[in-house]
Parts: structure tokens; sequence; C-alpha cells
């Protein structure tokens, strides 16, 4: 069996063309939605991340503002800059990238964004929203896996879903997602007994786990739709040869570059999965689709909500 690829990118596109059509709506309604991220300090990384969230925003329409304050900085001053960006009316969506420096109170900094700004959903108010199923802004990367699960037809309701991993940003919202969504959910976790066992029950698997290629292909119940969610970069040649043995052309792109990014389920799983999704291509683009997602969902629930509260669905 080769599994059905879920290819993220092609629900990406999908999903961009629907925005921009609410962009342009909200545009001609007086709202153009907006988007602040705050990137402190050169982290690479981040500074990789943030401009490509910018780049999004522009491609859709979406009004985009960048502050970027030094590494230097203090708590206070990024409770200030976030209280200003939470009374600010053109912003709907308020972004901090992550990681703050060590001498920023990270969790003051998350818990001082605006719930109905707060478009990564790490708010402690959305998420006490998505435990008891009420509208509000969702965290983006389990979202984003709940649409490719709608958009590719695979049935969650009465599913046995697994997520392993139990992470705020990651498998206790999606876990959560699957639960709302009517399926029979287990979580695990590093303390986890029979792993293998309870993975091979799985309708549905999710893995974001951190550890390349940890879930074995004979692990995964056969014609089971797999959610990857891990990026794990492997450097080490031995490595990358223990995983991608069955990928001649992989490999050989490893050669080139010198690494190569692999999920949390080794990618032989193709063989037993009835769906996966692939890495890189699946999950990881649909995490800033989303972000784009709630920051227009943000903006109509915050502006249009005003005058005509029912006109917001969730
Ligand atoms: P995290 O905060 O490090 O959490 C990892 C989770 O995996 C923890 O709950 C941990 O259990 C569990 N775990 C670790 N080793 C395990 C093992 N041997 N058996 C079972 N469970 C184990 O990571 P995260 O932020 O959720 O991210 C997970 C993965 O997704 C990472 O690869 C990350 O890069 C990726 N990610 C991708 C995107 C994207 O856009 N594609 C977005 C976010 C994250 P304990 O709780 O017991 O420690």
């Amino acid at each position: 069996m080769t599994a059905r690829i879920l290819d993220g990118i092609k629900i990406r596109d999908e999903i961009f063309a629907e925005l921009r059509g609410e962009v342009a709506q909200l545009v001609a309604q007086g709202v153009r939605p907006g988007l602040a991220a705050v990137l402190v300090g050169e982290n690479p990384a981040s500074q990789l991340y943030v401009k490509s969230k910018i780049a999004a925003c522009e491609q859709l329409g979406i009004a985009s503002w960048l502050h970027s304050p030094p590494a230097g900085i203090t708590t206070e001053y990024m409770l200030q800059l976030v209280s200003d960006l939470n009374n600010d009316d053109h912003v709907d969506g308020i972004l901090v990238q992550l990681p703050l420096p060590s001498q920023v109170d990270s969790k003051r900094v998350l818990e001082a964004v605006s719930p109905a700004k707060d478009v990564d959903g790490f708010h402690p108010v959305n998420l006490g929203r998505l435990v008891s199923n009420r509208p509000g802004l969702v965290a983006c990367t389990p979202a984003g896996c709940m649409e490719i699960l709608r958009r590719n037809h695979i049935a969650v309701e009465g599913a046995n879903g697994v997520v392993v991993g139990r992470s705020d940003i990651v498998g206790k919202p999606m876990a959560l997602l699957l639960l709302h969504a009517n399926a029979t959910v287990t979580i695990c976790h590093s303390k986890s007994r029979d792993l293998a066992e309870i993975i091979r029950r799985a309708d549905i698997l999710v893995a974001a786990i951190g550890r390349a290629g940890f879930v074995q292909p004979h692990w995964i119940k056969p014609g089971a739709a797999v959610i990857d969610v891990g990026t794990n970069k492997v450097a080490d040649a031995a490595e990358a040869h223990r995983l991608l043995a069955n990928f001649p052309h992989r490999l050989e792109a490893f050669r080139a570059k010198g690494s190569v990014l692999i999920g949390d389920v080794h990618p032989d799983a193709l063989n037993t999965a009835g769906a996966l999704t692939p890495v890189p291509g699946g999950v990881g683009p649909m995490t800033i689709t989303m972000l784009m997602s709630n920051t227009v969902k943000a903006a109509k629930l915050r502006r249009l909500s005003r005058s005509e509260p029912a006109a917001v669905a969730r």
C-alpha cells in the first residue's frame, strides 16, 4: 500500500484564495485586517519565520507592521508595546515571535496580549474557550491539521484518534479539536507505556514529538491517516541513511545540502498508512495559513460584530 499524500501546499493555496476574497470583502466594508509582528533581537530562524508571515500578509492584502526591539529589551518595555498594540484599532492580530530573550518574562508578555487579538491562540482565555468548545482563536498548527483532515474528507467522527505529544501549542489543542469533532481521543507522552500498542489502534494518528522518524511504520494500523507535525533537521549522514534508505532521491538531496527535514514519523510509513502528510510540505505550510485565517477571523469578530453580532460565525 502506498499512502495518499495529504498535500499542505495545495490546501494552503485553496485557503489563501478564499482569504483573498474575504479580505477584499472586508476592505469594501471599510475594515482592512492587520497583523502586528513583534520580533525581538536578531535570531536568524525567527527573522525568517516573521519574514514569511509578513510576506503572506502582503499576498492576501492584510496590513502588517513589524516591531523589532533590540535583544536587550525589558519585560516592562514589551508589556508597554503589547498594550499599545492592544489599543490600536487597526491591529487585529498580535504576533509575538518566540523565543523571547531570557530576561523577558514570556508568559507575562503573552498573557498581556488581548484575547481578541491573540491570533496564535496561546492566551489562557482562548485555551479555556477551546476546552469548552466555544468560539475563539485556536492555535495555528492544530487548526491546520484539522483543515488537512477536513479538506481531504477524512472522517473524524467515531474514529480512534491518537495524539503523541502534549505540548500546550500542538498536542493538547489538537486532542481537544479531535474530541470536539467526535473522535475517541488518546493522548500519549514520554511516560506513556506500550506506545506502539496505543498507536496501532489509531485510525487517525497525530505525531508532535520532536524526534526524527520516531514512529515506526509497523506501529501504524494499515490504512490509518497520519498527520506528521514534526520538523526535525537531520544533518548526521548515518541517521539520514538509516531513515531514507528507501528514498534515494531524498538521500541525493541530503548529500547536496548537508541536511534534510524529517518528520516524527519514519518515512517508510508511506507503505503502511492510508494517508500521510509529507515533511516538508504537509503541516508546515498550514501554520502560517491558519495565522492568516485567524487574523481575518479576529478582524471580523472584533470589528464587524460591533454592529452586527450575528454576522460572524465560528
Ligand atoms: P514539545 O513542546 O517539545 O513537546 C513534545 C512532546 O512530545 C511532549 O509532550 C513530550 O512528552 C513528547 N515526547 C517526547 N519524547 C517522547 C517519546 N519518546 N514518546 C512519547 N512522547 C514523547 O514540542 P512541540 O512544540 O509540541 O512540537 C513537536 C514537534 O512538532 C517538533 O518537531 C516541532 O518542531 C514540530 N512543530 C512543527 C510545527 C509546524 O508548523 N510544522 C509547529 C509546531 C511544532 P512529555 O510531555 O512527557 O515531555
